[in-house]
């Protein structure tokens, strides 16, 4: 029997499991799954708890061994430290060395908090449950201006530019944080700024939806600084290039990415930390490593949709390559709905960013109710859907 590991157990890893159990018969392949945790932390939910709902953080960690286990999977709760392609091997922190044939790694970047001078996870932030949840209490008390900051992206070798680690929940915290700062009759005392090295709110989605989103932060005086060079964080401003200090009762960071500690320490990444693929998402020197979503160097932006679409085209690669059959490579395009307040959503689909034509946008409650109902269908069916993108 093929012996197949998926490293990570989120959006990409999920998907990979889904797609391993739909595509194989269970007498080809053993799949074993290995996360550091057995809850998946469902980061969009996460910034509607930064945004006032702190106590919704605990409804936001999925169970997802059941769904692998009545598959016929085997999980291991560990750490992966290194893989080492040459021996077909994954060292675990308490573990013994985890062979494989095929391994799908899906382990995401790691955020680069020290790339900016004073910058930590102390400072807010919203990527996982416990900052979500320190920073919504701390919003709580929070009588003066309010800063979203955002990273860059530090990568390089694709044709596709994007500055920004990830601008699109940035944006989702402010317009959330406006309306709940509202409802409470407490905004207009309290200035809220979006600080982002993009040139553009929304940039990797297309020009119409940055379009609506420049007017909808002006229209609701949520200041954007573009093209921002951040130099130093302290406690209370932040220090951007050249010589403006901005001042901040409270901040919520979207950190700087830069990669993946795992893809460096495995020498599988590309000299920046993430792994390099071609269009079936299989690594360029190893054809039996694949890489699915955040860590993988053509997944952009990072999000989970593009795991997902990562996770099909790569366990459909490897079914073809073992079925010899040919198989679709990675199209990307950008399917993404930012939840802006007061019920109302900017939904988009676009691949603009790719060189495409396709700029679909839509703004208004429906598009807020698709994201609510995708979320709750997401956790309900911890994340094996009965339509999988
Ligand atoms: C606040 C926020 C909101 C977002 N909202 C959206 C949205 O609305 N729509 C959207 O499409 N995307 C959104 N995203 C992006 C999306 O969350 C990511 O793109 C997605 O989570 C990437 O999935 P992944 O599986 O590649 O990696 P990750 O989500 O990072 O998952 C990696 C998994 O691997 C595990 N892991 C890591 N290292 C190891 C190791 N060494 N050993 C074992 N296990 C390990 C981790 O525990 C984790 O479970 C948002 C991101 C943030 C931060």
């Amino acid at each position: 029997m093929h012996n197949v590991v998926v490293l990570g157990s989120r959006f990409g890893g999920s998907a990979t499991a889904y797609w391993l159990s739909k595509l194989f018969e269970r007498r080809e392949i053993t799949v074993t799954i290995v996360d550091q945790w057995t809850l998946m932390t469902y980061r969009p939910a996460l910034v509607r708890v930064a945004a006032g709902h702190p106590a919704q953080a605990d409804n936001w960690h999925i169970p997802m061994v059941r769904r692998y286990q009545r598959a016929g999977f085997r999980f291991i709760r560990d750490t992966a430290y290194q893989i080492d392609p040459r021996a077909q091997k994954i060292h675990l922190a308490t573990h013994p060395p985890l062979p494989y044939d095929t391994v799908f790694v899906a382990t995401g970047a790691d955020p680069a908090w020290e790339a900016i001078d004073g910058l930590g996870p102390h400072h807010g932030g919203v990527c996982e449950d416990y900052l979500a949840r320190q920073t919504a209490y701390a919003l709580s008390k929070t009588a003066g201006p309010i800063v979203v900051g955002v990273g860059p992206l530090y990568y390089s070798g694709s044709p596709v530019r994007l500055r920004a680690s990830l601008d699109v929940p940035a944006l989702e915290v402010a317009f959330l944080l406006d309306a709940w700062l509202s409802k409470h009759r407490r905004r207009q005392d309290i200035p809220i700024t979006v600080i982002t090295p993009a040139c553009v709110p929304g940039e990797s989605l297309g020009p119409k939806s940055q379009a609506i989103l420049t007017r909808e932060l002006e229209r609701r005086q949520i200041q954007l600084i573009a093209e921002s060079k951040v130099e130093q964080v302290g406690d209370s401003h932040i220090t951007l290039y050249p010589q403006r200090v901005i001042k901040a009762d409270q901040m919520i960071w979207i950190p700087p990415y830069h990669g993946s500690q795992l893809a460096r320490r495995s020498g599988l990444d590309d000299g920046w930390g993430w792994i390099p693929t071609d269009k079936y998402c299989r690594h360029e020197k190893w054809s039996n490593v694949y890489a699915v979503g955040d860590i993988n160097r053509s997944a952009l932006p990072k999000l989970g949709h593009i795991a997902m679409l990562q996770a099909k085209v790569a366990v459909h690669a490897l079914w073809a390559a073992m079925h010899h059959k040919s198989a679709q490579p990675f199209t990307p395009f950008v399917l993404h709905v930012i939840w802006t307040g007061h019920g109302r959503g900017l939904f988009t689909l676009s691949d603009i960013l790719y060189g495409g034509k396709r700029d679909w946008v839509y703004f208004g409650a429906p598009a807020s109710l698709a994201k609510t109902a995708f979320n709750a269908s997401y956790r309900f069916f911890s994340g094996w859907m009965p339509i999988m993108p």
